[in-house]
Parts: C-alpha cells; sequence; structure tokens
C-alpha cells in the first residue's frame, strides 16, 4: 500500500559491501513509492559508474571532518579507511511529511541509528554463502585483491552483529529478496501505532 502515512518509517538496511544491496534496493524502489534513498557522504572514490549526488555525495576528508564537527550527520563510520556518513537534515523533513527514508549502512552506523531512533526498522540482508560473497566481489571487478580480502574480513565481523537486526533478508536472488523487504515494509505499515490517526474514527 503506498497511501500517505501519517510519518514515514526510517529503514536502515545493512550487509556486506558485494552483497548486492544496490541492486536490490533499486528493483525495491521500481516497485515502492513514497520512499526516499538517504544519499550518503563518503570520503571514497567514485567507483566507474557512479555519479555524484546519486550514490554517495563524495566529498575530502576535510569536508566530512567539518560536518561531523557541525553536528550535521546522524551517524557515520569509517569502514575500510574512508569515512561515510547520513546528513540528519533532509531525512528529519522525509519523515515529518510521511515518506520512509531508506539508509543503505553499514554496522557500527547502524548501531548509532539504534541509540537515536529506536523505532527504525533494521534489516540485514546476507549472501546464500560466504563462497558466493567472495564470487560477487570478484565478479563486480572494480577493486584490487587487496581491497576484496578487507571486504571480506570486514564481513565477517558484520555477520557477528547480525543479532542486534530485527529483520534477515538472504539474497539469492534479487527479486526474493525484494519480496522479503517488501513484506517486512507491509507488516510494519500494519502496526496499530502507526495508524492511530485512522484508527481514531472508531473511538
Ligand atoms: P561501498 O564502499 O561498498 O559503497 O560501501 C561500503 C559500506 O559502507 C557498505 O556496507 C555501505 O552500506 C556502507 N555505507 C554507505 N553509506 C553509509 C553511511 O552513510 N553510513 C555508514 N555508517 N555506512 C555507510
Amino acid at each position: 500500500m503506498n497511501q500517505k502515512k501519517e510519518r514515514g518509517q526510517l529503514i536502515v538496511l545493512s550487509g556486506p559491501s558485494g552483497v548486492g544491496k544496490s541492486t536490490v534496493i533499486a528493483e525495491l524502489f521500481s516497485q515502492r513509492s513514497n520512499i526516499y534513498f538517504s544519499v550518503s557522504y563518503t570520503t571514497r572514490q567514485p567507483r566507474v559508474g557512479e555519479q555524484d549526488g546519486v550514490n554517495y555525495n563524495f566529498v575530502s576528508r576535510e569536508e566530512f571532518e567539518r560536518m561531523i564537527a557541525d553536528d550535521e550527520l546522524l551517524e557515520y563510520a569509517e569502514y575500510v579507511d574512508n569515512y561515510y556518513g547520513t546528513s540528519i537534515k533532509l531525512i528529519r523533513e522525509k519523515l515529518d511529511a510521511g515518506i520512509d527514508v531508506l539508509l543503505d549502512i553499514e554496522v557500527q552506523g547502524a548501531a548509532k541509528v539504534r541509540a537515536r531512533c529506536p523505532d527504525a526498522l533494521f534489516i540485514f540482508i546476507i549472501p546464500p554463502s560466504f563462497e558466493e560473497l567472495s564470487r560477487r566481489l570478484h565478479r563486480r571487478n572494480t577493486d584490487s585483491e587487496d581491497v576484496i580480502a578487507g571486504r571480506l574480513a570486514k564481513a565477517r565481523q558484520e555477520f557477528r552483529e547480525i543479532p542486534k537486526y530485527d529483520y534477515l533478508v538472504i539474497n539469492d536472488k534479487v527479486a526474493n529478496a525484494v519480496h522479503e523487504i517488501e513484506a517486512i515494509l507491509t507488516a510494519a505499515e500494519c502496526r496499530v501505532d502507526c495508524r492511530s490517526r485512522m484508527l481514531a474514527q472508531f473511538a
């Protein structure tokens, strides 16, 4: 259901680099309206095909550190030698306007969001196996062997954080992962506390 909501739902999606999150997110957004993708800020270099302001806002380390100092970030983390962070301003505006907001962030950032926004939905997405994750990272062909090794080691650490999440989605096939996320979002929309204004007429 895509009708306007009383308040937008903050959705945190985490999963190791290479799991296919971007593809899943693109497919989810093609099927769903009233949802906004929070474009993160990062100090890493753009990959081939990535666009500034679309995939990320690519900024210098100095600019990122200024944003931290000025308290402009809902959360941020250092991940494989680069900063990644979520600007707070636009997210607030969207949620207040009844629009869902999806954050694609790693586990340290997600833990910070959990502390600040306990009502957010926390979803972790995994590949069908560790071997498949390695295959996908190699197939992507954008990072050096060293970077891939770093990302795989990081993935092992991240999997230990899964118990802190509410939902686990398996990306064996994109369509299945999207279907599971849709089901989670629909269930959240049906929560009594999300429909209090609608419920008032039956009082
Ligand atoms: P990549 O370099 O592969 O695009 O992203 C590396 C990791 O950083 C991914 O796990 C991604 O979810 C995470 N990430 C992207 N944006 C943010 C952000 O704003 N904050 C945090 N904490 N992590 C982010």
